[in-house]
């Protein structure tokens, strides 16, 4: 009884900035109690002084060590898990013929080794807290070609499968494991590659905003993904596994 009247617990990776960290203001304003979790142990620590509730845990999600070892701090901390949201992620600009092996490696591990362990040590502890949910950050460019960011689309591609298929073997452990797939966001991960998109693609200086913008109709805010976040983790929405939600202006419609 006091177990079923106690704050959910979630964990969001890669949250001291950005989408990460929108998603653990919005959780914790809709009554979650968030771990804060980066690479970034300081600007975790920051991070978490101004949300209620939350702690920080530092954690490189490419070290299944580390992610063992955060999941084992929140149930310390808490006493369980109800949701893990794998979220940290990076992103190189570079043509398929210039991308070398440690390049891809070194985007995969983030986004889709560190998506896997997430999935992999967060699933049995919220088993464990009698069920939850898994929501993880995938992209627009998983689901189609994505030119000049091979690595990271191939890896969002994968998410969105390890999605589908930990929502199958999961379902019955009372794990609904659901994903979102963005659309251009304006954070530092777009801002810091948009010299190099320019370059490739001959546009001028400060030239890839409005060429994005004409096809989404805006950049989203990372709050829009925040709130798509919270709204596949809600216990309301209890059918509602290995969906990816796509949230991108109408680019990918037609
Ligand atoms: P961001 O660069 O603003 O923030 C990423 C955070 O992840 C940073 O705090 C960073 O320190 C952390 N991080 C990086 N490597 C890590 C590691 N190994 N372990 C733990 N933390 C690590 O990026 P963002 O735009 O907020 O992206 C968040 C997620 O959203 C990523 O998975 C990204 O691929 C995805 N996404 C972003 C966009 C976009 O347009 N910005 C679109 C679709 C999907």
């Amino acid at each position: 009884m006091e177990e079923a009247m106690s704050a959910p617990v979630a964990i969001v990776t890669g949250s001291a900035k950005g989408i990460g960290l929108s998603t653990a203001r919005e959780l914790a304003s809709r009554g979650y109690q968030v771990v804060v979790s980066d690479l970034d142990a300081s600007a975790a620590e920051v991070a978490a002084k101004e949300i209620d509730g939350a702690i920080a845990v530092p954690c490189d999600v490419r070290d299944e060590d580390q992610v063992r070892a955060l999941v084992a701090a929140t149930t310390d901390h808490h006493g369980r898990l109800d949701l893990m949201v794998p979220n940290a992620g990076i992103g190189i600009v570079a043509p398929i013929l210039d991308t070398d092996l440690a390049q891809w490696r070194e985007v995969t591990s983030v986004n889709l080794d560190g998506v896997f362990l997430s999935l992999r040590w967060a699933a049995p502890a919220i088993i464990a807290s009698g069920g939850g949910s898994i929501v993880s950050i995938a992209s627009v460019s998983g689901t189609t070609g994505t030119p000049l960011i091979a690595s990271y689309a191939a890896a969002k591609a994968a998410v969105i499968n390890l999605t589908k298929t930990a929502a199958m073997e999961l379902r019955d452990h009372g794990v609904r494991v659901n994903a979102v797939a963005p659309g251009f966001i304006g954070t530092d991960l777009v801002n810091d590659a948009a010299p190099e998109f320019e370059r490739l693609l001959g546009l001028p200086e400060g030239g890839f905003g409005p060429v994005i913008e004409a096809k989404q109709g805006r950049f989203g805010d990372p709050e829009d993904v925040a709130r798509a976040v919270a709204f596949l983790a809600d216990a309301q929405q209890s059918w509602v596994t290995g969906s990816i939600l796509t949230l991108d202006g109408g680019i990918t419609s037609s």
